[in-house]
């Protein structure tokens, strides 16, 4: 829509987001185009809606069906969320383990409800690249480098090892060299001197199985300390605007 500029000529009451991770240059690009705000859900086809964003931005959880815990929480209250459900009869899924970071807190929200609130929704696991000295960056990190330039249709980051990575990028017109070059600068001060990256430019991706595109993916979460079930590194490092590409 953005790219033909094509505008509704009516506005909807809202939109809700799912299946992917609603990173803010979407919320933007979606509350821009459909002129109404955005709603947040997180949830999954084998539990249902697990939570959803109140008019306050508050991530509530939907308690009435569903027991949420946080498995082995990190110092910022970050661990992997553990779902149990209260109205399945038939196969009541219990501390399902959704493969998911987060923090759940207790706090009153202005909005009246009493339901606990997601914070730090940080999407899979798997999603999180580890530098050679240990130090866990966050996935949304790497999608923050590209916000700013111009001509990155698509790209993935990966982590082939533990001092491996590969910048996979497709290009759109316009493709911004030197910008692109300074992102990726950007990336080797993050992850240190003794991280090898390559840069490899796509004709274009495939699409997944899921029909999901993978922005940051860890293919070695065994080896770099990430496996699904043990607790992961204290240092969650989410990007900022100071460390964007500019
Ligand atoms: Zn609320």
């Amino acid at each position: 829509m953005q790219r033909e500029r094509v505008c509704l000529k009516h506005s909807p009451k809202g939109v809700i987001a799912s299946a992917e991770v609603l990173w803010p240059h979407y919320r933007e690009a979606i509350e821009h185009r459909f002129g109404c705000k955005v709603y947040n859900r997180y949830g999954s086809r084998e539990v249902g809606p697990v939570a959803m964003e109140c008019p306050h931005g508050s991530l509530h959880v939907n308690a009435a069906d569903l027991i949420v815990e946080i498995d082995e929480p990190d110092g910022s209250g970050v661990g992997e969320l553990l779902v149990t459900q209260l109205n399945n009869v038939a196969f009541p899924f219990i501390r399902y383990r959704m493969g998911d970071l987060a923090a759940m807190v207790r706090r009153s929200c202005p909005c009246g409800r009493q339901l606990p609130v997601l914070e730090k929704l940080m999407g899979r696991v798997s999603d999180h690249i580890v530098a050679p000295d240990g130090t866990l960056i966050h996935g949304e990190w790497f999608t923050h480098l590209f916000y700013d330039v111009e001509g990155v249709a698509l790209f993935t980051f990966r982590q082939t090892g533990r001092e491996g990575y590969v910048f996979e990028v497709q290009q759109d017109s316009g493709f911004d060299a030197p910008a692109f070059e300074r992102a990726v600068k950007v990336a080797q001060n993050k992850l240190g001197p003794a991280a090898k990256i390559e840069v490899k430019f796509v004709e274009r991706f495939e699409a997944s199985p899921s029909g999901k595109h993978r922005f940051v993916v860890n293919e070695c979460p065994d080896e770099t300390g990430l496996l699904a079930g043990k607790s992961v590194p204290t240092a969650v490092d989410s990007a900022t605007a100071g460390d964007r590409a500019r």
